[in-house]
């Protein structure tokens, strides 16, 4: 199994990846409340666009803050750090590159 020091390692990176993320989630809202207020035709289609990237890269932070809460309840159940896949222990190095990870690198692989 990992040794402590490797854990406490993982759960300092994976609580500032998740005040880091909820950061930007409100951040984008706030932008995306200030766009609602604009009115302006010229910008119209550039804000829609902006917009829809905003949308997309919310989407994307949720996703991650998803990932990032979870691999923390999972300390807490000692359940970190197991490939949902195969139940095998998952790499360091793989947990190294990204601690929310939830396959080992063979199951990454096949998908
Ligand atoms: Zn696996």
């Amino acid at each position: 199994m990992f040794s402590e020091n490797k854990i406490s390692e993982w759960k300092n990176a994976l609580e500032k990846e998740k005040v880091r993320l909820e950061k930007e989630i409100e951040n984008l809202e706030k932008r995306a409340d200030f766009g609602s207020d604009v009115d302006g035709f010229d910008e119209e289609s550039d804000e829609a666009e902006e917009l829809i990237n905003e949308k997309g890269a919310a989407f994307t932070l949720q996703g991650g803050l998803k990932a990032v809460s979870r691999a923390l309840e999972k300390m807490e159940t000692n359940s970190y750090g197991i490939c949902e896949r195969c139940g095998n222990a998952i790499e360091e190095r793989v947990l190294d590159a990204a601690p929310e990870s939830t396959l080992c690198a063979p199951c990454k692989k096949e998908g």
